[in-house]
């Protein structure tokens, strides 16, 4: 149902009323009337009760009609106030409307017939213009209150209007009206460019530095529309937001950001960093060496490409932490490497999983000596057990030797067949009996960790231990041996150490050949040199030989550990181990030895 407009007539003359009664009863269902006679009581009504407009005589018994409207104004009473005057009294018309009246009305002729229509045009005028003034408010409330700068300008470029937030550039209202805008810019803008935006701004955003009244310079990015005004004039309208705060904290991220690269990159072992779609977020220099790429590169690629990539991942550790939420750990193996992978969970803010960081830290070093160690923890074993059977052979090969000595003494003037197998029989017991004694010799485990050793008498003692395969292989053993000094080291350790040397060597010459050894003394050193006339060792394996585990022999044949731990042991005494090779002629091993020992 459409509400009826509320109206108040005030009129003192009773025929007047009357006629206006009939007038409006007949349009009962848009108007609903309220009479009243004097000013006085039309102010009074007015302050009580709600009207849509009121009817004002002019000419009424206490106030005019312009004072009563004046008095309304000054109570702050707005609402539409029409004035009826009488013929010839247009100049009071006028001065009502200058005071604020909506209308008039004069009356001549019929003009009450034609009053209800003015009422209701003033009424619906009234509505609009209060609709648009509390859309202006509500728009200047935004535009005042807003984070953003927000002005406009003449066509000139001039500032016609700033809302509070030029207080951001350290600046009053008043100081900047009816400037140029220039003025709030930094030096790096030319004029011509930025007329040229301001004349046909796109539809984009525009980044702006603006210079504050003292000079510092603030990020701005800014948007323009133009508005074309009535009167043919252009406004240019522009919103500018403050990125100088995010800017400086995007710096900051990006700062922290490569900080924390660098110590992933400072890292040496592998991380990975993976988002929920098990996709790369992250990786450090070392995981990406291994695919000869850079970090960036890694970016975005697929935990299964990278399993195919043969990179130390394993995503069924990935898997678990996903389910898990906790750190987990996994043991892999990658192109003959071995890898101990630990998977951890990152969470965001929430709480919630966000990353999965992947440490992957390459044990096959640790593993081969591992393994190393339980081998020489065998030959160990093997080497108590040889010595404990050469001390068992010790007293048969004394009976038989004691025996030998009995026959050959009843037999004193025997045959000469007898006599000669009797000597075959000693010659041999003496020879297992010297094996038996170097055996046990070596096998010794030294009970000091240091003695006195007469170099030249251990190299005998360790020849004498091959001396078999020496001969067997038809190798001519030539020494040279100087007057060298007694060294104080540890003995066993360099026995190894000569007889890991001289089996290589044996090994270098399967077809015979010479085996030089010299000793000398230079400058309180004991130098010994080894040499041999096998087929040498190619040049880019050279600088190999001392690393653990290589090894040129066939599986099950080499360990790679035999320079390795020679080079260990002289290093350890205080000494040095060098190698010179020539490629199918032969190579010399030279050791030097501090004749004062290493502690001393
Ligand atoms: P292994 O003897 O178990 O292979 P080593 O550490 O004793 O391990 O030696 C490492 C490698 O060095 C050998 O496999 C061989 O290739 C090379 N090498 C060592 N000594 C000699 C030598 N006298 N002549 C030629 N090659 C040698
Ligand atoms: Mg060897």
């Amino acid at each position: 149902m459409v509400m009826a407009y509320k109206i108040l007539i005030v009129e003192d003359n009773p025929d007047q009323v009357e006629l206006m009664r009939i007038t409006f009863s007949k349009k009962s269902n848009k108007f609903s009337t309220t009479f009243s006679y004097v000013g006085k009581e039309c102010i009074k009504q007015c302050k009580e009760n709600y009207y849509d407009a009121v009817i004002l005589d002019y000419k009424l018994p206490d106030y005019s009609g312009l004072d009563v409207l004046i008095k309304l104004r000054k109570l702050n009473i707005r609402y539409p106030v029409i004035i009826i005057t009488a013929q010839g009294d247009e100049k009071v018309a006028v001065e009502a409307m200058k005071n604020g009246a909506a209308d008039y009305v004069i009356k001549e002729g019929n003009y009450l017939s034609s009053l209800p229509k003015v009422i209701e045009a003033v009424i619906v005028r009234e509505r609009l213009q209060q609709q648009l003034r509390a859309k202006e408010e509500f728009l200047g409330s935004i535009v005042e209150k807003a984070d953003d700068f927000i002005f406009s300008l003449d066509s000139e470029f001039n500032i016609q209007f700033v809302n509070p937030q030029i207080s951001k550039l350290g600046y009053k209202e008043k100081e900047v009206l009816q400037k140029p805008f220039f003025i709030l810019l930094s030096d790096r803008h030319d004029h011509a460019s930025v007329s040229q935006i301001l004349r046909q701004p796109s539809e984009g955003n525009y980044e702006f530095e603006f210079k504050d009244k003292k000079g510092k310079i603030l990020n701005f990015v800014l948007s323009f529309s133009i508005l074309q005004e009535k009167d043919s004039n252009q406004k240019i309208i522009g919103i500018a937001k403050d990125l100088t705060e995010i800017l400086y904290l995007h710096r900051l991220i990006k700062e922290s950001k490569k900080k924390l690269q660098a110590m992933f990159d400072g890292i040496t072992d592998n991380i990975l960093v993976f988002d929920l779609e098990k996709t790369v977020v992250m990786a450090n220099e070392k995981v990406a060496s291994l695919l000869n790429t850079t970090p960036e590169k890694v970016l975005g690629m697929e935990c299964d490409k990278l399993v195919s990539l043969s990179l130390p991942v394993d995503e069924e550790v990935i898997n678990r932490t996903f389910i898990s939420k906790s750190s987990e750990f996994s043991e892999i193996s990658r192109n003959e490497k071995v890898f101990h992978v630990w998977t951890y969970p990152m969470f965001d803010l929430e709480g919630q999983l966000e990353n999965i960081i992947e440490y992957s830290h390459d044990v096959t070093d640790q593993k081969n000596i591992e393994r190393s160690l339980i081998q020489s923890e065998k030959l160990a074993t093997i080497g108590l057990l040889a010595s404990g059977v050469a001390h068992e052979l010790r007293n048969p090969l004394n009976i038989i030797e004691t025996a030998r000595y009995c026959i050959s003494d009843v037999l004193e003037n025997g045959n000469d067949d007898i006599n000669s197998k009797l000597e075959i029989i000693k010659r041999n017991v003496k020879r297992a009996s010297n094996i038996i004694n170097n055996l046990l010799e070596f096998s010794r485990h030294s009970p000091k960790d240091q003695e006195r050793i007469d170099i030249n008498k251990t190299i005998d003692k360790t020849l004498s231990l091959i001396e078999k395969d020496l001969h067997s292989q038809n190798i001519e053993v030539i020494k040279h041996y100087g007057s060298v000094q007694n060294v104080y080291l540890g003995l066993d350790s360099l026995k190894q150490v000569f007889l890991n040397i001289i089996i290589n060597a044996i090994h270098a010459m399967p077809d015979g050949g010479v085996l030089q050894i010299n000793t000398d003394l230079v400058d309180n050193w004991v130098k010994i040199k080894i040499g041999d006339t096998g087929y040498g060792i190619p040049k880019d394996h050279i600088k190999n030989i001392f690393t653990p585990f290589f090894t040129t022999k066939a599986l099950g044949e080499g360990t790679g550990l035999g320079m390795y731990v020679s080079h260990s042991i002289i290093k350890r005494e205080g000494g040095e181990i060098s190698v010179t090779s020539t490629e199918g002629k032969g190579t010399v091993f030279t050791v030097k030895l501090p004749t004062n020992g290493k502690s001393c």
